[in-house]
């Protein structure tokens, strides 16, 4: 099963892939989190992205694109993945259609978490995450069971930098402009599904399980 989840910045893709990835059983790729990993380690890609990243900016399509090539190569991704974060732009679908063409794949679903912009800004400044392992709490409705440290893996909570309210707005604003249209994109090939996303995470996996299929 190949997924995508679309919707705005903080409207709860990651939380929703990541148990969508646990329950079927296919990779969970954040484009996102591997920009993030590669900052963490400082290699050459991280900082190309990072300054980006630190604006409320999306990285370049190229650099995005090869990125998740090289991942589609790894053999997890072989039968299916739930992508999330990826595509941002239209160019960026684009490219993602000409590589399942080539590979004889195609998008089954692109589920679009739904989530007005004034809840988005809640969301987001309460969103915690892990430093270490990427685990993301948020501190009135998913709250860790210790205050700072992350249930997984022991290590700190941060707020990210792009997390801060000068940051998302204009992460919402660039989420308008340039990803907003691949909802109608997804639409047009009759894949798109539909979620909203203002429900409590349990229910909004139950309307995703609902679509997926038990
Ligand atoms: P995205 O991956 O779309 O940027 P996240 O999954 O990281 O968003 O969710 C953003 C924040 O909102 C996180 O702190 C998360 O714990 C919280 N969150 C996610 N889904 C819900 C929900 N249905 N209700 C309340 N809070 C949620
Ligand atoms: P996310 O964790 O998905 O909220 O992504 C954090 C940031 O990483 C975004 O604000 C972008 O700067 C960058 N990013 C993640 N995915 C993409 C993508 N597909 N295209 C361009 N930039 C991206």
């Amino acid at each position: 099963m190949r997924i995508i989840m679309l919707g705005a910045p903080g409207a709860g893709k990651g939380t929703q892939a990541k148990k969508i990835a646990e329950r079927y059983n296919i990779p969970h790729i954040s484009t996102g989190d591997i920009f993030r990993a590669n900052i963490k380690n400082e290699t050459e890609l991280g900082k190309k992205a990072k300054s980006y990243m630190d604006q409320g900016m999306l990285v370049p399509d190229e650099l995005t694109v090869s990125l998740v090539m090289d991942r589609f190569r790894e053999p997890d991704a072989k039968n299916g993945y739930v992508l999330d974060g990826f595509p941002r732009t239209i160019p960026q679908a684009e490219s993602l259609d000409t590589a399942l063409r080539e590979s004889g794949g195609q998008i089954d679903y692109a589920i679009n978490v739904d989530v007005p912009d004034a809840s988005i800004i809640t969301r987001m400044s309460g969103r915690r995450a892990c430093v270490n392992c990427g685990a993301t709490y948020h501190l009135q409705y998913a709250a860790p069971k210790k205050e700072g440290v992350c249930d997984h893996c022991g290590d700190t909570l941060i707020l990210r930098d792009d997390d801060k309210p000068e940051t998302v707005e204009k992460r919402l604003s660039v989420y308008h402009d340039q990803t907003q249209p691949l909802i109608d994109y997804y639409a047009q090939k009759g894949v798109l599904k539909e979620v909203d996303g203002t429900q409590d995470l349990e229910d909004v996996f139950r309307q995703i399980t609902a679509i997926l299929g038990e």
